[in-house]
């Protein structure tokens, strides 16, 4: 079975934006910023007729309304915070169904970071799109909800298959493992992973897409076993 394509733009200084392709169907996720995105777009002849956003804040949604005019797209976006992302023409929550090419993406509701942020799953072609809920080896603050609601959300992308591909929002991948090293600094995995994501920032290249079986061997904050832990370690984070 054919899988979907994801192409990497990097936006502003440290975020990341998506194109995702399939057959004649191309959508935008979490456009922080048009010009690189219209940039890749129209080198690669591909014309969006979908955005998603996962939440509201600006370095993810700052870029809709370029494409939208641009590309005459549609705008998906979390139905709990439509009242903080202009021009939606599609809400979404928790089951939402969207057709795209031969597969379906799925929302799942992933509150905490924001009180609405949600992932897109593509079950079939095994792709998330996590927005700022997982990073690299590290997670989102919780601006919006607490290190409790946070964790529960992260339990339901730790259900999804371990070979799910996960696309986040941000490249924070180097600081995130050096944090990752004192919570267990004798996690062999995580050594390793250290290393080869120093030689790729070294070369500034990008280190995602990231696995969700990297991530339970390597993200101190899936490896958590209870809320309590996972808490602990987010309030060692924010201080590091
Ligand atoms: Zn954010």
């Amino acid at each position: 079975m054919n899988t979907a394509e994801v192409i990497l733009v990097p936006v502003l200084s440290d975020n990341y934006a998506y194109i995702l392709h399939k057959g004649d169907q191309v959508a935008v996720i979490d456009p922080g910023q048009p010009e690189p995105l219209i940039y890749e777009l129209d080198n690669r002849d591909l014309t969006p007729s979908v955005i998603l956003n996962t939440h509201h804040h600006s370095d993810h949604i700052a870029g809709n309304k370029a494409l939208l005019d641009k590309y005459g797209a549609r705008l998906v976006a979390p139905e709990s915070e439509r009242a903080r992302i202009p021009g939606i023409n599609k809400a979404v929550k928790d089951g939402t169904i969207i057709e795209f090419a031969d597969e379906t993406i799925e929302v799942i509701d992933t509150p905490g970071h924001t009180s609405g942020h949600i992932c897109y799953h593509l079950p079939q072609s095994k792709i998330l799109f996590a927005g700022d809920l997982i990073f690299a080896m590290g997670c989102g603050r919780a601006f919006e909800g607490t290190a409790e609601e946070l964790y529960a959300s992260i339990e339901k992308i730790k259900a999804l298959p371990a070979e799910t591909e996960i696309y986040c929002g941000h490249e924070y991948t180097l600081s995130n493992a050096e944090f990752c090293l004192t919570v267990e600094p004798d996690n062999d995995e995580l050594i390793a992973r250290h290393k080869e994501v120093k030689q790729y920032r070294d070369n500034n290249l990008p280190t995602i897409p990231t696995t969700l079986e990297k991530e339970m061997q390597t993200n101190v904050f899936l490896r958590a076993k209870s809320a309590e832990e996972f808490a602990d370690i987010r309030q060692k984070k924010d201080n590091f």
